[in-house]
Formats: C-alpha cells, structure tokens, sequence
C-alpha cells in the first residue's frame, strides 16, 4: 500500500474506525443491560459517544464516521434490539439524532469551546436536551409501538426521556476526554497531582457510599467533593468526578444497590430517576465549570494586560495621562510628568486642560468629545502642553474613552508624544518654502498669498514692482557674486524705507514688490520714489571693493477688492515697462 494511500485512510478512517466499535458496544451493552418489558433502551450512551466524536471532528469526516457507524448500529439492533423491519428505521433514528445535535451545535455555537462559556452550555442543553432526542423520539416510538403495541406517545415519552438524559449525562465528559490535548491536564502541573488524587478519592467514596448500598439515600454527599473538584482542578475536576460518579452509580444500580432501590418502581422507572440525577449534577457542575474558566481566562488576560501596561508605562518615553469624565486628570506617568518639570502628585486632581496651551484647548476639547462619543475608536489630536517653566512644548496626543463596568464612558486615556522635533522641521519647511534664501525676504508665493489674503480681507493700497536697471550689466562688470550683494543692499533699503506693515518680496530675479497697505497712490509714490532716490544716492561694493551705483525702476498701481492679482500684476508691469521705456531710473504709475 503506497504511502499517499495509507495516510489517506489513516486521515479519513482514523477516528472513525475507532468510533465503530466503541458506537456497537455501547449500544449492544445498552440494549443488553437497559431494555425492560421489550420497550426501548432506558440508558442509550452510544448517541452521546457518535454525537461528541461528530461535534469534535472536522464537518468533511462527518459523512464517514456516519457511514461506519451505520452497520454497528444496525448489527446491535438486529442482535439485542426489536430486530427485523424495525432495525433499518431504528438505526437510522439514532444516526439522525447524533447528526442533528451535532449540526444544530455548529450553528448555535459556531466556536463551541467545550464549555468554557455559558453561552456553551445553554446551545448544548438545547440541542442535546430537547431538540435532538424530541425529533428523534418520533421513529422510535412509532417502531416501539408497532414492534410492542405501547402506546405511541408512552414510547415516544419513554425514548424522548432516556435519550436526553443520556445525550445530557454522557456527552460532556467524552468531549472533554475527546479533547484531551486542549483540556486543562496539558496545564496540570505535578505540584497538583496530591490535590487531584485525594480530590478524586472523595468523589470515589462518596460515590461508593452512595451507589454500595440501599438503606440510606445519600444523593447530595458525592456533589460535595464533586464541586470542590470543579473548582479546584476546574473541568478536568468535573469531568473526572463526573465519570467517577456516572459509572460508580450504574454499575450499582444494576448490581442492586444504591438509593433507587428505596423506590418502590420499576427497573426501567428507576434508571430513568437515576439519570434524571445524573442529568441533574451535570446541570449542576458544568456551568459552574464553564463560568471558573471563563474567569481564569479573564483574570490571566488581566494578569497580561497589567504586565503589558506597567512595562509600557515604564519602558516607553511617551506621557501615559489618565483623565476623569470631568476633564481632572486621574493619573499621569511620573516619568512623563518630570519631562514638563512636574511632579506627577501635583498634576493629580487638576484640571488636564491647565496643560494644554489657551490656543489648542478647543481642538483637545473636541477631541476628547470625539473619544468619549466613539469609545471604539482612537483619536489624535497636536496641541502645546505647557511646561512647569512657562513655557510650551508641541505634543501628539492619541487617546481613547476608558469604561465603566457598564462599558459607559468614565474618562479618556492618551498617550502622549513629544512632537516639537517634528513640529519644528515643519515650521522650517513652510519657512524655506516662503522665503528667498540670498535676501531673506518672502518670495513670489509667500507674496501671492499675501496679495489674495488682503483682497479677501477687503483691504486697500497700492502694488509696486521695483526692477534694478541694467542689471545684468553689473554681473558682467564685477560679477555674479557682487551682483548678489547689490541684491541684498537693495533688499534692506527697500525694508528700511517701507513701513513696518508692508509686505516686501523679491519676486525673482532682480524684480521686487511691495504691497504697500492701506495708502493712496499719492503716498504710495512718495514711499516708492524715496526708495528709488535713496538707491541712486547709494554707492554699492564690489567683492573687491570698488564703488558700483545701481539704479531701479518702478512700475505702481492702485489696488482693490474687485481687481484679481495678476490683473494687478499686469498694470504694474505694464508701467514698469513704460517706466524702463523713459528712461530707466523712475517710477511710472498704472495709467
Ligand atoms: P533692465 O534694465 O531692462 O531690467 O536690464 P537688466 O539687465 O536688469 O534685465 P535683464 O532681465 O535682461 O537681466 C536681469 C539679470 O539679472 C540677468 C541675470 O543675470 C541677473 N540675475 C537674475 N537673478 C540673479 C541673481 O540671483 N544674482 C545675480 N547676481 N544676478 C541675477
Ligand atoms: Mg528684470
Ligand atoms: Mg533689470
């Protein structure tokens, strides 16, 4: 047999073919053992056994492991069953209610965890308690009564009955056992193994003194060692304990004994009440299970999430600030706190925009608003934190709503970055990015902007281009270098002569403007004409120091809200050409 074969079988008959046998025995034992007056089984384990191996095994190996079980269920039925015509439905019955628990499970609870939740449990009861076995009643009992003449709905009682209580008793400890690599004995550690076995010894007598012996109904004393199992060992406790008690009470209810002799019924009868107490302690014992692990998985979470904090709280050079609904701070990290000169204790209790630079606090108060309204998500938000010297320190901000135990929002958590590194880089790009690097003044853009903003703001004045005159003439004369200080020279003349409110540029080039604010075209002249005299009275310098006299012309125009800038622009070049035209060395104003 080839390799690929053999892992094909071992892949697709593997747990199956162990299932076939285990499903025959435990339904030729319980048809055996259980079957009273010819009715149906009382006990039936094998639909529990077929229903926990389908709900552990993947969806594509479920049709195999049916497919085998089939003729183990039909031999046993055909050996110790009603036999003949009814063995075919019959087998198809249990096959049928193994199926449906199994599927109505996946779809209740999709991620079924063996019982860590309670969400586990309550889909389990429902499937394997009543749906499964009242569905599959219906072709038992119509076999029973055909096959005996019981009343119909007698048998479907007495199927419904066994079937549930069975599915209920004896599913959860085999997928526990069927989930044994996940089960908690992977996590038992020795140190517990004395615990364990004198735990287990305490269910076992208990057991025994419960189910050795018919005078005294001692039902409630295994439970007492059960639950601190359950508690002590958590699933593996239950389960154990529950195995013990399950085969310690039917192997002496069959041999005779224990408190269901007291009653004075019928055999079937009284294994019914005694898997009504099984089904009882399984009610009693998994739940309480499921809510201990699901808390141990919490509080481990917790323990993680604690580590995870303080290590980041710190580890990190970021500030860690907790603030109250009411915006007082709850908490700041100490080391957080030292880098803007406080003391964490002095922060407690004040109010966290004290922090926050006057100018950023809507922008920190909007986003806190945002936070607490959209608990799920994160928000940033850049503000000026402000130091314990006076002064402040750009920072980012991400922050979140903490909860309340009703998941109500009771404040906001942030962490916090100093951003001031990345805020100055910034303010020297949009700098560089607005300023001519030989003269230091705004260039064409930052003049740009400056000509939009105050028409929007309505503002009025007058626009001059300043043009140095035969200027390519100097650079060829004394160079480029000394053409460079002359551009200079003339940049701070014109700062020097213009009022502190205007705006200067150098455009490009050897060409300058001014927005000279809120004057008549009168004054704007003079300014204008003050600046050319004062440059043709200047004596320049040559790199090498010899004397270089440079002279500019101007063109000048009025501007106003209706005129768009580069109509504006138009005017004043077309007057600086007229002005150029004429002679050079004057100023010609927008006719
Ligand atoms: P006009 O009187 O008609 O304005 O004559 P002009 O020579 O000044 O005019 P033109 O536009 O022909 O020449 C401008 C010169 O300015 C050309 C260029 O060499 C010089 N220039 C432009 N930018 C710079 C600069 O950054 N440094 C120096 N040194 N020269 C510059
Ligand atoms: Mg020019
Ligand atoms: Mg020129």
């Amino acid at each position: 047999m080839s390799a690929r074969v053999r892992a094909l079988l071992l892949q697709y008959f593997g747990q199956s073919l162990l299932l076939c046998p285990i499903y025959f025995a435990s339904a030729l034992l319980a048809l055996q053992l259980t079957r009273f007056n010819g009715g149906v089984a009382i006990v039936w384990p094998a639909g529990a056994v077929l229903f926990s191996a389908l709900a552990a095994m993947p969806h594509r190996r479920w049709a195999m492991a049916l497919l085998l079980c089939f003729p183990a269920g039909a031999l046993a039925i055909a050996l110790r069953g009603f036999g003949g015509a009814y063995t075919l439905p019959l087998t198809l019955a249990g096959l049928f209610e193994a199926w449906l628990a199994a599927s109505l499970l996946r779809h209740l609870s999709p991620r079924f965890t063996r019982f860590e939740s309670i969400r586990d449990v309550v889909s389990f009861l429902l499937v394997a308690g009543v749906i499964a076995p009242a569905a599959s009643a219906f072709i038992g009992a119509w076999a029973a009564h055909g096959a005996t003449g019981i009343p119909f709905f007698n048998a479907w009682r007495d199927w419904f009955g066994a079937h549930a209580l069975s599915l209920v008793t004896f599913a959860p400890p085999i997928f526990l056992v069927l989930r044994r690599r996940r089960l908690d004995a992977a996590k038992f550690r020795r140190e517990r193994l004395g615990e364990a076995l004198v735990l287990m010894g305490a269910v076992s007598l208990a057991t025994l003194a419960t189910f050795g012996q018919n005078r005294i109904p001692l039902v409630v004393v295994p439970l007492v060692p059960m639950v601190a199992a359950t508690f002590r060992l958590g699933r593996i406790g239950a389960v154990a304990s529950l195995l013990v008690l399950i085969c310690g009470g039917l192997i002496g209810t069959m041999t005779g004994h224990g408190p269901t002799m007291l009653l004075h019924l019928d055999m079937p009868t009284k294994l019914l009440v005694l898997q009504i107490y099984f089904a009882c302690v399984v009610l009693i014992l998994l739940p309480v299970a499921a809510e201990l692990e699901s808390r141990r998985r919490l509080m481990q979470n917790l323990r993680d999430a604690e580590a995870l904090h303080r290590l980041i709280v710190e580890r990190t050079g970021d500030v860690i600030m907790r603030v109250n609904l009411d915006g007082t701070l709850r908490s700041v990290s100490e080391e957080g706190a030292r880098l803007w000169g406080y003391q964490a204790e002095e922060l407690v209790g004040r109010s966290a925009y004290d922090l926050v630079h006057p100018e950023d606090e809507q922008a920190v108060f909007d986003a806190r608003f945002q936070a607490l309204c959209e608990p799920e998500g994160t928000v940033a938000v850049e503000c000026r934190v402000m130091r314990k010297d006076g002064g402040s320190t750009w920072v980012e901000s991400h922050m979140c709503a903490t909860l309340d135990p009703r998941g109500v929002p009771n404040g906001t958590v942030s962490i916090i970055r100093d951003n001031s590194a990345r805020r100055r880089l910034i303010e020297n790009l949009a700098h560089e990015a607005n300023t001519d690097p030989l003269t230091g003044l705004g260039n064409r853009r930052a003049f740009d902007r400056a000509m939009a903003r105050d028409r929007k703001a309505g503002g009025s004045g007058c626009l001059a281009l300043f043009d140095l005159d035969h200027f390519k003439r100097i650079n060829d004369v004394y160079g480029h270098a000394t053409g460079d200080r002359i551009l200079t020279m003339f940049a701070t003349l014109l700062c020097g002569t213009v009022r502190a409110g205007d705006v200067v540029a150098r455009l490009g080039g050897e060409e300058f403007g001014v927005l000279l604010r809120d004057v008549s075209l009168e004054q704007a002249g003079l300014i204008c004409e003050r600046v050319r005299t004062r440059l043709a009275e200047s004596e320049g310098r040559s790199i090498l120091g010899e004397v270089v006299r440079v002279t500019v012309s101007v063109g000048l125009t009025p501007l106003n809200a209706d005129m768009p800038p580069e109509e504006a622009f138009r005017q004043a070049d077309a007057a600086l050409y007229r002005a150029k035209g004429a002679g050079r060395n004057q100023m010609a104003i927008a006719a």
